[in-house]
């Protein structure tokens, strides 16, 4: 199952997604972008065991709740390997702009295109996709047994990432999208950053392809 938080901080909303499978409740929580208390209450009330914290990419308000978690439970974080600036360099997080705290953290382990992450008894398989235009290190991860993907800032229901930060390239996310989202079966689901649901089919009928 995947179950949907709203995060906010600072007037700033995001979504952090939980994915864990309906028996052994093993899986992983995907972004962190504020409230890290919250989302490790939700843990401890619903019974979930989250082997990994995933990042779709290192935007503050996709680990902006990160430190927070990590002081009440010490679950590893990964991301791409191009993230790891982005975690580190308040200017690529852009956590310098907003006027809280600046971030700078490490991850636990990287990732790179084409990597499946498992849990530990395969009950849930993410193929990751590199998916460049919001930022180098975006990603989108690709659950192909149960038809969804978790998108982060690549692409929203009805619309697609910002490219004005560093490392977008507008051409560079179409690319993305058409070559690499839109090309996933239709009925294809996909949960994005920071808007509802939506399914390749839909989205399909935004781009010429
Ligand atoms: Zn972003």
């Amino acid at each position: 199952m995947v179950k949907r938080v709203v995060t906010l901080k600072d007037g700033y909303d995001s979504n952090a997604y939980f994915c864990v499978d309906d028996e052994t409740k093993h899986g992983f929580l995907f972004d962190c972008g504020a409230e890290g208390k919250r989302l490790s209450d939700i843990m401890d009330k619903e019974g979930y065991v989250i082997e990994k914290i995933i990042i779709t990419h290192g935007h503050f308000d996709h680990i902006g709740g990160i430190a927070q978690l990590r002081e009440n439970k010490k679950i590893p974080v990964y991301i791409h390997e191009a993230g790891k600036l982005f975690l580190s360099d308040p200017k690529y997080n852009l956590s310098i702009y907003t006027g809280s705290e600046q971030i700078s953290i490490s991850a636990d382990g990287y990732f790179k295109d084409g990597d499946l992450i498992e849990t530990e008894e395969k009950e849930l398989c993410f193929r990751v996709i590199n998916t460049p235009g919001h930022t180098d290190d975006s990603c989108v991860f690709y659950n192909e047994k149960d038809g969804y993907a978790i998108t982060g800032d690549t692409i929203f229901k009805g619309t697609y990432g910002n490219t004005r930060f560093p490392t977008g390239d507008y051409h560079t996310l179409m690319s993305s999208i058409k070559e690499k989202i839109l090309t996933l079966p239709d009925n294809t689901v996909l949960y994005s950053g920071h808007t509802l649901a939506s399914t390749v089919g839909e989205e399909r009928k935004m781009y010429n392809v």
